[in-house]
């Protein structure tokens, strides 16, 4: 392992990484120190500038869709065994490309900018060990990367068959919080749709609407919403496929105070419409950013194409079921 590899605060001074005192400032400059050193990454990050948007209003928020070229490889990814066990891992440090530089974070992760970005900053946060995607085990660490990166990034989780690119390399993502659809209009949903099932130290909410179902854990204490996930987790094991693990995503913030922490329980890793013949085929693979309303097409006529009957029929697919989730919600209280 190259430790050249890994900026520091003085390194990252000059790029507006801030005194050094938190991950926000460092993870911040890392990006401005990236986009003037790596050109592929700010090719990326010149494309998210131009990139055509269409809006759909849904049962009070919204869904953008976005036109992106460069995500062909990302939604197109094959995940299964095979291919994964015959390509290089392109988050083990190793194999980064030369130009990439990355911040440690607590001694088991690194945080690194994502070249294909989809959102004005975008991180991936890999542990530097080569072990699975998994998110039991990794979850304290969300938290702790959460508050770390205070409320200026949201993080999340895609699980190994739920989005994620790399299920064989444990991963985080980052971005500027507040920039989804789900985070922008989270009173609204809770106000229209939410169903209170715990209000103590940890607050659970089910949130089902014609096209979300998920569940909001909030908690200022780390322990009970350790203990909260867990229990969600553990009970989701009897409604969703479980091979590896529970199929879900997660997406995590911490506003300076509380932590939030919605659970997206999935079915499904592709919408039909996915496997589709000929015209009928739109390149649309869901994860947590899809989920949590943005939806990105590397393709121009499916960007062109789809409409709101295609949202709203995958994330009905792709998600747990009303009934289901009702089920789901007796076990938690
Ligand atoms: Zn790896």
């Amino acid at each position: 392992m190259s430790h050249s590899r890994f900026l520091n605060s003085s390194d990252l001074t000059k790029f507006d990484g801030g005194d050094g005192s938190n991950l926000a400032d460092l993870a911040h400059g890392l990006l401005n120190q990236q986009k003037e050193t790596w050109p592929v990454l700010r090719k990326g990050y010149d494309a998210l500038a131009s990139l055509r948007t269409r809006q759909f209003p849904i049962d009070g928020t919204h869904v953008v869709l976005q036109f992106n070229p460069a995500r062909i490889a990302s939604s197109t990814a094959k995940v299964d065994d095979a291919t994964i066990r015959a390509r290089k891992c392109f988050l083990c440090i190793d194999h980064l490309p030369p130009e990439q530089r990355g911040l440690m974070f607590e001694h088991d992760f690194v945080v690194l900018c994502n070249p294909f970005p989809i959102f004005p900053e975008h991180f991936t946060i890999a542990r530097i060990q080569h072990t699975p995607q998994r998110i039991l085990a990794n979850f304290p660490a969300m938290l702790d990367l959460a508050r770390a990166l205070r409320s200026r990034y949201s993080v999340f989780y895609n699980g190994p068959k739920c989005g994620a690119s790399a299920p064989d390399h444990m991963h985080f993502q980052a971005y500027t919080r507040g920039q989804l659809p789900v985070e922008k209009n989270y009173d609204k949903m809770i106000a229209a749709h939410g169903k209170r099932l715990i209000d103590s130290d940890l607050r659970l909410t089910a949130v089902s609407s014609s096209i979300l179902r998920i569940l909001s854990l909030e908690s200022s204490d780390p322990e009970p919403i350790v203990r909260g996930f867990e229990h969600v987790y553990r009970s989701l094991g009897q409604f969703v496929p479980t091979d590896p693990e529970p199929m879900l995503n997660v997406l995590t913030t911490h506003d300076g105070e509380k932590w939030r922490v919605l659970v997206f329980p999935r079915l499904k890793h592709r919408p039909s419409f996915y496997f589709a013949e000929g015209d009928e085929r739109i390149l649309l693979s869901p994860a947590t950013v899809e989920l949590g309303g943005e939806c990105s097409v590397p393709l121009e006529h499916d960007f062109n194409k789809l409409d709101v009957h295609h949202l709203l029929q995958m994330y009905q697919e792709v998600l747990i079921d009303p009934e289901t989730l009702d089920e789901l919600t007796q076990q938690l209280v």
